[in-house]
């Protein structure tokens, strides 16, 4: 199991007690190995996140901790999990430390492992317990995202299982912005999906602000698609048209002596054109950054302290090259 965690004292010690339960009773079964591993990532939290995980790491072979050398989002955290698990365990199932994924269908994930799924995904059957505004964003962020080209799971966040053949797959994706629920789709293999109904939050606050979902969806279209910038392409020959026609209209109200001032015309259009303008220097703006920040091939993750019983863990993003 992959948690990623960022100031999550609240949720840990409830997380780690039913998380431990369930697997605990999974091994009994002889579901799961009787080695496996609850690894929670601290993503550079401020509170007490980190102590509390090293306690448990201390007192429960179970449990084991990376602590990211400073806080690089969601995304980043989860992905130096995998990427630590990838080289230890046969499959690795991530999800959030709230607990608002349902622990109860682990073994319904286990069991596809099993008969030969390499990846799981979690998929939300409704979104009863999410506030109307939480609701209408999401299903927008989804349509947006299919309308761009970006094409993701629906209703799936980064509640899922992985083969560790599939994780080696990711690994080998060395982008430096990796958008994982459009990543994880492109590796292919064989997938399988399991329904869930999604929980509250039981205690703390949402991680994810306005402003990170905002910049979260434009991330994920920006790193899985180039439609923005055949949009704009396609605008520029849409105006383009239109100036014709505006061209001869404008001539033959001239050579038929209409000539008028025209002042609100010719302001709009300047205003018109102007934003649009701006904005598509924006859109092709925000690409060029992502080269930018893919240029510099910068690792995606520090890992400050690993506490874990392997010592065959690779602790360095690799990004591709191993
Ligand atoms: N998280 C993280 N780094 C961040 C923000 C969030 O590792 O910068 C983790 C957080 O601890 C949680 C998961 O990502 O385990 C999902 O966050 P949250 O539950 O706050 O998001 P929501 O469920 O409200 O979308
Ligand atoms: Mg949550």
């Amino acid at each position: 199991m992959v948690l990623p965690c960022y100031n999550e004292e609240e949720v840990l010690p409830e997380t780690s007690r039913r998380l431990s339960e369930k697997i605990r009773g999974m091994i009994s079964d002889g579901t799961i190995a009787e080695n496996s591993r609850i690894l929670f990532v601290d993503d550079g939290s401020r509170d007490t996140t980190w102590q509390l995980i090293s306690a448990l790491c201390k007192d429960d072979p179970l449990f084991q901790g990376v602590r990211l050398a400073a806080n690089r989002g969601h995304q980043n955290a989860l992905l130096a999990g995998l990427m630590v698990a990838s080289g230890i365990c046969d499959m690795a199932i991530s999800m959030d430390a709230d607990l608002q994924d349902d622990i109860g269908v682990i073994d319904a994930m286990v069991e596809k492992y099993t008969a030969g799924a390499d990846i799981v995904y979690g998929v939300r059957s409704d979104r009863k317990t999410d506030s109307f505004f939480k609701r209408t964003t999401a299903r927008s962020f989804y349509k947006l995202m299919h309308g761009m080209g970006a094409e993701t799971v629906y209703d799936h966040a980064d509640f899922r299982l992985m083969s560790q053949r599939a994780l080696k797959a990711l690994a080998q994706y060395g982008e430096v912005n990796l958008f994982l629920r459009g990543i994880v789709p492109m590796l292919g293999f064989e997938t399988q999906i399991v329904e869930y109904s999604r929980a509250k939050r039981f205690a703390g606050e949402s991680k994810y602000p306005l402003r990170k979902m905002l910049s979260f969806a434009l991330e994920g279209i920006t790193s899985l698609s180039v439609k923005p910038i055949r949009m704009i392409t396609g605008l520029g020959f849409g105006i383009f048209m239109v100036s014709i026609v505006v061209l001869i209209y404008s001539l033959v109200r001239y050579f038929t002596g209409h000539t008028i001032p025209g002042w609100t015309t010719t302001v709009l259009s300047v205003w018109a054109i102007g934003g649009l303008m701006m904005i598509s220097l924006g859109v092709i703006g925000e690409y060029i950054g992502k080269i930018y920040l893919e240029s510099k091939a910068r690792p995606r993750y520090l890992i400050e302290e690993y506490l874990g019983d392997d010592t065959e863990v690779d602790l360095i993003d690799r990004k591709g090259m191993s």
